[in-house]
């Protein structure tokens, strides 16, 4: 079995993102044969949407991709932990394995505060990858607050 990492895509997004001047997160979904079949930075400003991360783009798209809302056997590549809403949609989605960057303490969903796949409501928990080039995120992440201020 060969192993691609697609966080370099997922970063790319993300500093696509910032140069739109949205919070820099990107996301990638893989289909079980390993093509790309989605990938998104945060359009929250752009579309003044609060739910337009890069994990809800990026599932809505590989969604009608797939011609599905389910996404059995995809794997969704993040920069940052997901927040609640985002963790709640893998869920939702099926995503079978999720690989994200840097942590996120203040917001994050997975590791942090609700974690929402340690419920016992929670009906599909993925596998989970974290810390995949998280310093580069958090650098992205920084970076892009610092100059805000
Ligand atoms: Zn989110």
């Amino acid at each position: 079995m060969n192993f691609t990492s697609h966080m370099p895509l997922a970063l790319a997004e993300a500093r696509a993102a910032a140069d739109r001047g949205e919070v820099p997160v990107g996301a990638v979904l893989v289909a079980p044969g390993g093509e790309v079949v989605a990938s998104a930075g945060n359009r929250t400003r752009e579309y003044r949407d609060p739910t337009a991360h890069a994990e809800i783009l990026a599932i809505r798209a590989a969604c009608i991709a797939a011609g599905s809302e389910r996404l059995p056997g995809h794997a969704l590549w993040v920069t940052l932990e997901p927040c609640p809403m985002c963790a709640a949609a893998i869920s939702a989605a099926r995503i079978e394995v999720l690989y994200y960057g840097a942590s996120d303490p203040r917001m994050g969903g997975v590791s942090h505060g609700a974690r929402v796949f340690d419920h016992p409501q929670c009906h599909h928990r993925p596998q989970i990858y974290e810390g995949i080039d998280a310093e580069a995120a958090r650098r992205l992440l920084q970076s892009f607050f610092q100059d805000r201020r």
